[in-house]
């Protein structure tokens, strides 16, 4: 079975890539490496925070590693909250600090220019060197009120194009047949398998 580090402490990050691989591939995170320094995401693109992440892992543990770095992008926001998701309320913020912001910023958008897109990045290093990027994005809107419980960051508050109900909503079996990650693992399955 092959190895794959996820260089990430995101469980649900986590679970969703390893429900994305399917069998043959025995995946770990940084949970499992709890002395590793975390590496710090000063990059301004999404390829720049994943190629980071996955290079300096690779430099510290033997064997592949994954890395992923995704965002969501609102375009009344002019983009935002981008590379900055996870710390838009701040370095201390967390998802529903986070989503309470991005509603408080769209207060005074209508429905038609809550449109926007999560986007991801994935990375695959070894021994220090990128081996190759992927990138997946899926296009939606931000609802005006949080809805469901599943899934995890701005689940709650994104619609994908051609459904009526939230990522929380719809749940992890739809989420992983149209999510940004899910389009990204594709590429990286490929990719993988025409490397074995
Ligand atoms: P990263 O760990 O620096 O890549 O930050 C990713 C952040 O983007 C997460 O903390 C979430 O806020 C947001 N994000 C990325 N992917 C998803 C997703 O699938 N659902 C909801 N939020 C996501």
């Amino acid at each position: 079975m092959q190895k794959l580090l996820v260089a990430t402490g995101n469980a649900h990050k986590t679970e969703e890539i390893c429900a994305l691989l399917g069998d043959g591939y025995e995946v770990c995170d940084l949970k499992s490496y709890p002395h590793l320094p975390a590496v710090e995401e000063t990059g301004t693109t999404f390829l720049e925070n994943a190629t980071l992440k996955a290079v300096e892992i690779s430099r510290q543990v033997p064997g592949l590693v994954l890395s992923d770095d995704s965002g969501l992008e609102v375009d009344a926001l002019g983009g935002a909250p981008g590379v900055y998701s996870a710390r838009y309320a701040g370095e201390d913020g967390d998802d529903q600090r986070n989503n309470e912001k991005l509603l408080r910023e769209l207060a005074h958008s209508s429905e038609l220019e809550r449109g926007g897109r999560f986007r991801c990045v994935m990375v695959l290093a070894e021994n220090g060197e990128r081996l190759a990027h992927f990138d997946g994005a899926v296009e939606g809107h931000i609802m005006s009120g949080g809805q469901g419980n599943g899934g995890f960051g701005y689940d709650p508050l994104f619609v994908p194009v051609g459904y009526q109900q939230s990522f929380a909503e719809l749940g992890e079996e739809i989420k992983n047949t149209l999510s940004h990650r899910a389009r990204a693992m594709e590429k990286v399955s490929a990719w993988l398998a025409q490397r074995s």
